[in-house]
Order: structure tokens, then sequence, then C-alpha cells
């Protein structure tokens, strides 16, 4: 047996990638700087696991090219891919030589003029590294896997949780995953063998939370799988709902060393996932904003939760929609300040932020904020009320006010952010365990606001990330699709064998 690498002979492996979910339903356009790109040596400072001393770290000489991530939102420019992607491909040539690299990407990207983001920019970082680097590409379960991302993949994985409990633990995996394979190439084993199936489902996140079932059961066959001999690695993606190109559908991948058995895990998780298509369902019960808030305003569950679903910023909305705290405001039961406490996250409104900073909290202001960028269902939203709470120097908000308007407490907000921890609200003198009602713009509640709620239902309102997709009017995905077509025939779910990186890809993609 040859021995294992040296120390000083250690793999050098860079780290490239960019991140978003981009709704093409959405009127938004998400710019270069929303990536908030880190560059060079302080790419490593994103992952724990890679921090100076840890094991992973001094496993291999490593090199940040550059790993931009942005918050959900609208189609990617022309301009900002061509921004972001050329300097990823400067950053990577003026590397030295390559034993691998690690993709770092969420899966769900859509750019102007661009089918398959992701593949075509591993296309060109293969065509810069050359094709004897292994690349490593960790995703978002939320993200797509096209035939050609997995073929330009030597090994390809995504979350198993959703919420995304697990994503540090499955960057790690991809990482140390990538980091046995250099060792053991090194010692002439041959490329992994790599199983793709896609399957004609596409669904929203909040039907496919792994909290509950049909999904929890589908995703814990994934470390079954991932437990037989011969197999590296198993992932099922549920894809991404809000855009529409061919490749938006769920898909399973399983990497190994093993043919038949990959083939046969692949198959197993693909046919768990299509079985289970009639059962997913909301995570939570679903309604009208104003028939939740009538069953609310009844109920003595407090803090009582709603989801305004349609214009989530975390799944791609553009989250300016007044749609939601319009209805709010018209509901004769918040006028009185001593009426039942509302709490609304969030509408963005430059110019309605810079007024109530200079006022100053205490002041009452009249104010005009939202559909600035998506208008499609309310317009501008005016409002009058104390200022209640004034915060600076928000990574997303940049800044925050809150308003408060008879009973209901509005955030403002001079850029979207999500609100997702409870000291999002506690940070703006806000009280939401003690509030009647808490309104976020969410699909299912992230974990610290989903442990804080007594009572919780998603209110499917309009915008961007509408869930209900059969009305969004996709016209380019690949059909049959469920549940556009529910009642289409069997599909074939055979495992796909996807070429080694290193030989040519032949035949139709599918
Ligand atoms: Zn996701």
């Amino acid at each position: 047996m040859p021995q294992s690498r040296t120390a000083a002979a250690r793999p050098v492996i860079a780290i490239a990638g960019l991140g978003i979910e981009s709704s093409t339903f959405s009127p938004a356009r998400t710019q270069a700087s929303a990536f908030h790109p880190s560059r060079g040596a302080e790419v490593l400072d994103r992952y724990p696991f890679l921090a100076p001393g840890a094991e992973l770290r001094e496993a291999a000489d490593w090199h940040g090219a550059l790993v931009g991530k942005s918050l959900p939102g609208g189609i990617v420019t022309a301009a900002a891919w061509a921004e972001l992607t050329d300097e990823l491909i400067e950053r990577l040539a003026a590397l030295p030589a390559l034993d691998g690299l690690w993709y770092d990407i969420h899966g769900a990207m859509t750019v102007e003029g661009v089918d398959d983001a992701e593949a075509v920019l591993l296309e060109r970082i293969r065509a810069t590294v050359g094709p004897d680097v292994l690349v490593s590409t960790s995703m978002d379960l939320h993200g797509n896997v096209s035939r050609a991302l997995v073929h330009r993949s030597d090994l390809i994985t995504c979350y198993r949780m959703a919420p995304h409990e697990d994503h540090m633990e499955t960057k790690e995996r991809a990482v140390r995953n990538l980091v046995d394979l250099l060792n053991v190439r090194a010692c002439g084993a041959p490329r992994p063998v790599k199983a793709w199936v896609p399957v004609p489902v596409l669904l929203a996140g909040e039907q496919t939370s792994t909290r509950i079932e049909p999904a929890r059961s589908v995703y814990a066959a994934v470390d079954e799988v991932e437990a037989t001999d011969g197999v590296i690695d198993a992932a099922i993606w549920v894809g991404y709902a809000w855009a529409d190109e061919p490749r938006n559908r769920a898909a399973v991948v399983v990497t190994g060393t093993d043919r038949d058995a990959v083939s046969a895990g692949a198959e197993r998780l693909a046919q768990g996932f299509w079985k289970a298509r009639h059962d997913f369902d909301f995570v939570a019960p679903t309604g009208t904003f104003d028939g939740i808030l009538d069953e609310a305003l009844a109920s003595a569950e407090r803090p009582y939760f709603i989801s305004d679903t349609g214009d989530n910023p975390t799944a791609g909305g553009a989250g300016d929609v007044t749609w939601g705290l319009t209805r709010l405001l018209a509901r004769a039961e918040f006028q009185d300040d001593d009426g039942p406490t509302v709490i609304y996250a969030s509408v963005p409104g430059p110019a309605s932020v810079e007024t109530a900073v200079s006022a100053g909290v205490g002041a009452t202001v009249t104010v005009t904020a939202g559909a600035e960028v998506d208008d499609r269902h309310a317009g501008p939203l005016t409002l009058t009320g104390v200022v209640h709470a004034i915060r600076h120097g928000d990574r997303d908000a940049e800044t925050e006010v809150v308003i408060r308007v008879g009973s209901v407490y509005a955030i403002l907000t001079r850029l979207r952010k999500p609100y997702h921890h409870e000291h999002d609200f506690t940070d703006l003198d806000l009280d939401p365990r003690g509030a009647d009602i808490v309104i976020v713009k969410i699909g299912y509640l992230e974990p610290e606001l989903f442990a804080m709620s007594a009572g919780w239902k998603m209110a499917l309102t309009p915008g961007g990330v509408d869930q209900d997709l059969v009305r969004l009017g996709h016209r380019r995905i690949r059909r049959p699709l469920f549940p556009f077509d529910r009642e289409m025939a069997e599909p074939d779910l055979s495992a796909r064998l996807v070429p080694a990186s290193d030989a040519p890809l032949t035949g139709d993609d599918e």
C-alpha cells in the first residue's frame, strides 16, 4: 500500500462559490453588493471547522478565492453575474496548482440570460483549474441539480434538515469527504461513481419541512443509504419552486465507490420522495390573512404567530409588499393604544426610516413606506404613529425603526431584513413573548420563533413567493411535474450514472 500524504504533501484546496435563491416571480433584481463577498484568506473565516488549529484546517493547504452569499431575492442582473464571476475566476487563476476545490453554493441562483447558472460557473472554474482537480459541491436542499452540475462535480451533497440546522455540518462533511478523497486519489483510487435521479416533483419548502412527516421519514433514509458499504454521500434536493427553469424540481444524488450500491441507494431515496408526494402538506395550518387574524384574536394562545408568507424575503420575496400591513392597520381591533398588541415585521421604506430617525423616539410622524419594488398587490402605505425605537448598524436592514400605530408596532427598515431571532425584536425594544400577535414575513418559523410561539398559522398571502405554486404561471419547467400535473403517469426513477468529471457527458439532457 502506498503511504498516505505526508504533512509536507498535503493537498492544495481552493474555496469558491456564490449562493442565492432568486425568484423569477418577483420584480426585484439582485446586485453584486448583495452577495457580501469574502475574498482570499477571509473566506476561511466563514467556516468554524477551518479555524486555525482545527483538524481539517491542518489537513490541507487552503486558499479562499471568492465566496458570496446573498439573502434570497430577485433575479441576479447580468452585470452583477459578470462582475462576481470574473473576479472569482481571476482569483482562482492566480492560485497555485490545485488538487481540490470546494464549491460552496446554494443552487437556486437565476441570472438574467443564463440557465443553470451554478453549472455554467463550474464549467468556467473547471476550464481555469483544469480537469484533474477534484470538486466537492455543497448545496442547500432547496437548490436544483442538473445532470451537468453532477457531471462537473466529483462529490455533491446538500443539507438534510429544513429549517437548515445542519448547514455547517453539511459543509464540513463536503470538505471532509473531499480531503479523504484527495488522500485516496493520491494512492490511485478512481473518481467516485455518481448516481443521479431527477424526481418530477416541485414543492414549496413550507410543505417539505423535515420536522414533520412525510419529509422526516423520507430524509431519515438518507443516513441509512449513506451508511451502506460503497457509498460516500447521499442527498435529496427538494428544489426551488419560485424560479422557472427546466432544472427546477426535486433530485437525488448518491456518490460512492460501488456502482450497484450508489444506484440502489439513489433509487430508494427517489422512490421514497415520489411516493410521499401526495402527503406533503404545509407545516402549519394555513388560511387567509383576515381569517387567521380573527382566529388569533379569539384564541387564548399567546403569543400567536402568523406567517405572512407571500413576500417572505428568505425565500426570494421583494420584502416590500405592503398588502399585509395595510390590511392589519385597517382592522378596527387595533386602532386604540390599549388594543391587543401586534408586532409586524416588516416593510422596507428608506424615506420613512429617515423621517423617523430625524424626528426621534417619542415623536409622532407620518411616513410612507413599501411597494417601491413590488407594487403589484398594494401601493405604498402611509401611516401616522409614534416612533417607538430606532436602531442603526444592522447588516441587512442598516437602519430599523418601529412605529406604533394604535396597538400595532410596525417595523420599517432601510433595506429588507429577515426577522428570525428573538433579539431581532428585543433589540428594537419589543417584547414578542409578551405580545398578543406577532406577524412575520416568513414561511415556516425559524427555530427560536417556533419555540416561542404558543399558536401559529401560515397566511397564504400574495407576493413573489406565493405559496400557491400552480397559480404562479411557470412556463419553462419540465412537464409533467407534480403538483402541476397531479394525475401524471409513474415516472422513470431509475438511477442515471453520470460520467466522471474528466470524461465527456454524452446523450440528451433530461
Ligand atoms: Zn433552503
